[in-house]
Parts: structure tokens; sequence; C-alpha cells
């Protein structure tokens, strides 16, 4: 569970899951409300958006190839 005042014990975890909305929704608020003044887990959340799109764009590659 994400408590506002304070980092998840697994930012990345958490913030890959939040990226591809498998997080339940009040983890989500409570996690959207801790990384806007928490630096720490929005850079977390940056290197996870960049981890995330990478494996979209990869995943994209490999449906359009294998026609
Ligand atoms: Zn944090």
């Amino acid at each position: 569970m994400v408590a506002p005042d304070r980092c998840p014990d697994n930012p990345t975890s958490i913030a890959e899951r939040y990226l591809m909305h498998l997080l339940e929704p009040e983890e989500e608020i409570a996690f959207e409300g801790h990384y806007a003044t928490c630096s720490t887990c929005a850079q977390v959340l940056e290197a996870a958006d960049e981890y995330v799109q990478a494996m979209k764009v990869a995943a994209e590659r490999l449906r359009t190839t294998r026609k």
C-alpha cells in the first residue's frame, strides 16, 4: 500500500504497474499524490516510463515484423 507521506517499499515496481494501469484505483490515487511531492519517486517514475515506452516499442516492432 502506498502512503502519501513516504516512499513505497518498491517504488520501481509500483511505478511500472502505475504506468501499465495495473494498480488498484486507491493505490493509483495514493501514488499520484505521492510522486507529485517526492523527487525520488518522480525520478523513479520517469525511468520506469522510459522502460515501459521501450517495451511498448519493442512489442509493436515484434507485432509488425511477424506478419
Ligand atoms: Zn517517494
